[in-house]
C-alpha cells in the first residue's frame, strides 16, 4: 500500500491557454518581491516562456510565472522524470552504489529518508545494507515503482513532506537528490525537515548548480534550462549555504559533482553557436571538450574535487540546536 494524499491547491490567478499560470512570486529564499530580469527560456515540456528572474536582496535566480503546482505534479505523473536524462540514467546504478558507500561511512545504518525519491534506486540500496528507509514522491507513477521493489512495505509515501506524520526528531539522514530545485517553497520543506531530523543528524542536499562552466558561456541555451517549469530555483554555492544555513543547519562539506556532463556540453553548445557564432565561444567548447574524459571518470567514481563550479553541487549538513 503506498500512503497517498492530495497535493495541496494553491490559488489560481491567470490563465495562460492550457496551463494556468501564476504570473509573480516573491523571492522563495528571502520573500522579497524586488527582482530583476535574467533570463527567458523555453521549456521542453509546456509551450510558454519562462521567466527567470534573480532577486535583489539575496541573489536566488527563480521562475517568477509559475504553473499551479497541481498541473506540474500531473506532469510528474505522466512521466518518469529520473530517466529523462538517458545517458546519465545508463551510468546512474554505480554512482548510486558509491553514494550509498558515502552516506553509510557517515552513520552506521539507521532511519533515512529520501525526500523526491523517484523509482527508489538510492533506498533500495541502503536497505540492503540494513537502514530503516523511507521515501517521499509526488509522482505516483514512481511511487508505485518505488513501492515494489522495497522489501518492507508501507514506507513509501505519495504526497508532500507536511502531508507525512512523522514524528520529531525521528531520522537520522535525509537526503533532497536534485529535488530542492523543483520544489515552490523550499524554505518551508527545509523547517519541516529540520524538525523531523535528530539532533546532529545528516541532511544532504543535491542540486544543479547555475554557475557552472557551461551556463557560463551559453546563458539561455544552456540545455538544462529547458527543464523549466519542473525546475523553478537555480543555485549557486552562496545561494544553496544561505538557505541551508537560515534553516538552522550548518554546512560541512562542500562538494561539485558532475563537472562537465555530456549532452549538456553538446546540445547547449550546439545552439549557442548556431545562433550567436563566436570564435570564443568555440574554443572554450574544445577546451571543455578535453576535459569531458577525466570529468566522467571523476563522476562515475565520485571523485570531488574541491571546486564548485560543476553542474551540480552536493552540501551536506548538520542540524544545529
Ligand atoms: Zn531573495
Amino acid at each position: 500500500m503506498i500512503h497517498n494524499k492530495e497535493p495541496n491547491n494553491i490559488n489560481i490567478n491567470y490563465n495562460s491557454g492550457a496551463v494556468t499560470v501564476i504570473p509573480k512570486v516573491n523571492c522563495p529564499l528571502c520573500k522579497s518581491n524586488d527582482a530583476s530580469k535574467f533570463l527567458a527560456v523555453k521549456s521542453d515540456f509546456i509551450d510558454i516562456r519562462f521567466n527567470l528572474v534573480r532577486c535583489n536582496r539575496c541573489s536566488l535566480i527563480f521562475v517568477n510565472n509559475k504553473p499551479v503546482l497541481k498541473e506540474v505534479i500531473k506532469l510528474y505523473n505522466k512521466m518518469d522524470y529520473r530517466s529523462l536524462g538517458s545517458f546519465e540514467y545508463a551510468y546512474s546504478y554505480p554512482i548510486f552504489r558509491n553514494i550509498v558507500r558515502e552516506v553509510t561511512r557517515l552513520k552506521n545504518a539507521k532511519r533515512i529518508l529520501d525526500i523526491g525519491c523517484g523509482k527508489g534506486e538510492f533506498i533500495v540500496e541502503m536497505e540492503k545494507r540494513g537502514w530503516d528507509v523511507y521515501g517521499i514522491d509526488v509522482s505516483s507513477y514512481v511511487c508505485k515503482l518505488a513501492e515494489r521493489k522495497l522489501k518492507k512495505k508501507n514506507k513509501i509515501y505519495n504526497c508532500e513532506l507536511s502531508d507525512c506524520d512523522f514524528h520529531n526528531d525521528y531520522f537520522d539522514v535525509i537526503t533532497l537528490w536534485t529535488v530542492l530545485e523543483h520544489v515552490y517553497d523550499p524554505d518551508t520543506l527545509l523547517g519541516e525537515i529540520y524538525d523531523i531530523l535528530k539532533d546532529e543528524g545528516i541532511l544532504i542536499i543535491q542540486v544543479p548548480n547555475i554557475e557552472n562552466l557551461i551556463f557560463k558561456f551559453t546563458k539561455e541555451k544552456y540545455s538544462a534550462l529547458q527543464t523549466v517549469p519542473l525546475h523553478v530555483n537555480f543555485f549557486t554555492p552562496e545561494t544553496l549555504e544561505a538557505i541551508i544555513t537560515k534553516n538552522g543547519f550548518k554546512v560541512i562539506r562542500r562538494l561539485s559533482t558532475r563537472l562537465i556532463f555530456p549532452s549538456n556540453l553538446f546540445k547547449s553548445f550546439k545552439s549557442s553557436l548556431i545562433e550567436k557564432p563566436s570564435f570564443l565561444k568555440l574554443i572554450v567548447f574544445f577546451n571543455l571538450l578535453l576535459f569531458l574524459l577525466p570529468s566522467t571518470i571523476l563522476h562515475f567514481f565520485q571523485i570531488c574535487i574541491p571546486f564548485l563550479g560543476g553542474e551540480d553541487l552536493r552540501f551536506y549538513s548538520i542540524k544545529t540546536k
